[in-house]
């Protein structure tokens, strides 16, 4: 007589549902049946829009400050870009690193990333249900049931807001458990501006841009309707409406130096970008003096952020202090919050897949092992 197995349930067949799936079967190949539960027609979709379709994995500079929380720093001290990349290369990815450290796979194709996560779950017989958006879980005598399927563990693998519809249907389930949840908005995203800047719609610069004491260094694009760059996009995740941001043109100086350097208008105006000397004069009211102040001080009002379908993460979800470090929730046993759906964002550079990846290699390890 066969053996009665361990159903799990997958709620989510991108990232880090389709690493968890595959992982936990491997670990317990003749204990577990494992059921992904997708609602697109087909599984990974955001996979495939990762670093513009190269897929950034992971980062080979992983250290403190790179996360929300100390939850998510705690998680990635567990699991490195190194162990990272070994389960890749079981998957049959070999990764290449480039000189800011971001992992990609040799293919720089996201394709490859999503072949070879789906054919692991097909090799290991898991079952993918694909169109089948789940709306409700019921729990009771310690199952979880999901419409007519009943499942012993069940795997929160949904995933943020971002690049959806803005649906909350899991936040709401979890919700429901007792969990709770950290306000959302979308990041990684450009800004819309209170300020025009129409006039410099396709402008670059560089720029320390600094927001409620966070601060980053990099290129600034200026849109239409604001701001956006990978600077900007850092910021994002610490913007609402109504702040100011701040830009400061040349970091490496300070005022005094600034004065020297630039003693005259037509030095000023050959320093930068026509059009941004423009609107940086005509802020001055074509006073050098105060020009020079704005180089160091070039402010912008928070309008609002771009929407969740164009922005690359949702920043918060469930708190963190309802889940144990082995990413089971502390309020109902056997059910594990994995992933973006979890109020752990990073900033750019791969990390929030890497967080996806950790999150599926420690709960699958952690269920494997007290199946033993
Ligand atoms: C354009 C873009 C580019 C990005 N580039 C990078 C990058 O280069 N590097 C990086 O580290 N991060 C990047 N990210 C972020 C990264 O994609 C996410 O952080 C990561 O995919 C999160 O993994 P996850 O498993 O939590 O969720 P996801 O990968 O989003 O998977 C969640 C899955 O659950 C499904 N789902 C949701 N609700 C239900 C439901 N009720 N029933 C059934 N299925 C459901 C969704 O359809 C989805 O397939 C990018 C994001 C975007 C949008």
């Amino acid at each position: 007589m066969d053996k009665i197995k361990t159903k799990i349930g997958v709620i989510g067949g991108g990232a880090s549902g389709l690493l968890f799936s595959y992982l936990v079967k491997k670990l317990a190949p003749s204990t577990v049946e494992v059921c992904i539960f997708e609602k697109n027609d087909k599984v990974g979709k955001k996979i495939l829009a990762t670093g513009n379709g190269k897929c950034n994995l992971s980062n080979a500079n992983l250290g403190a400050g790179l996360y929300n929380s100390r939850f998510g720093e705690d998680i990635i001290s567990k699991i490195d870009e190194k162990y990272v990349k070994n389960v890749f290369l079981e998957l049959g990815i070999i990764t290449k690193t480039d000189k800011k450290g971001r992992i990609y796979p040799y293919s720089l194709s996201a394709n490859s990333v999503l072949d070879a996560l789906y054919e692991a779950n097909l090799n290991l017989n898991n079952k993918i249900i694909t169109n089948y958006e789940v709306k409700d879980i019921k729990y009771e005598n310690k199952m979880f049931y999901i419409d007519e399927f009943a499942f012993d563990y069940l795997i929160m693998a949904c995933g943020g807001k971002a690049n959806t519809k803005n649906n909350n249907l899991i936040g709401e389930i979890l919700t429901k458990f007792g969990h709770k949840w950290v306000a959302d908005h979308p990041g990684l995203c450009s800004i819309e501006t209170v300020d025009a800047t129409a006039s410099l719609n396709g402008i670059k610069v560089k720029a320390n841009v600094s927001i409620n004491n966070h601060n980053f260094d990099g290129e600034v694009l200026f849109k239409n309707n604001g701001l956006s760059g990978i600077a900007i996009f850092e910021a994002s995740r610490y913007v609402k409406s109504g702040d100011i941001i701040h830009l400061d043109l040349m970091s490496e100086y300070d005022e005094a130096a600034l004065a020297k350097l630039i003693p005259d208008l037509k030095t000023f105006n050959h320093t930068f970008p026509k059009m941004v000397a423009k609107d940086i004069l005509a802020r001055a009211n074509n006073d050098l003096n105060k020009a020079i102040k704005i180089i160091k001080d070039y402010k912008f009002s928070v309008k609002k952020l771009a929407s969740y379908e164009n922005a690359q993460i949702m920043v918060g979800g469930i708190d963190t202090d309802d889940v144990k470090n082995s990413l089971e929730s502390k309020l109902v046993p056997n059910l594990y919050i994995l992933g973006e759906v979890l109020n752990v964002d990073g900033t750019c550079g791969g990390y929030n897949l890497h967080f996806a990846w950790a999150s599926a290699i420690i709960a699958s390890k952690n269920i494997a092992d007290g199946l033993k």
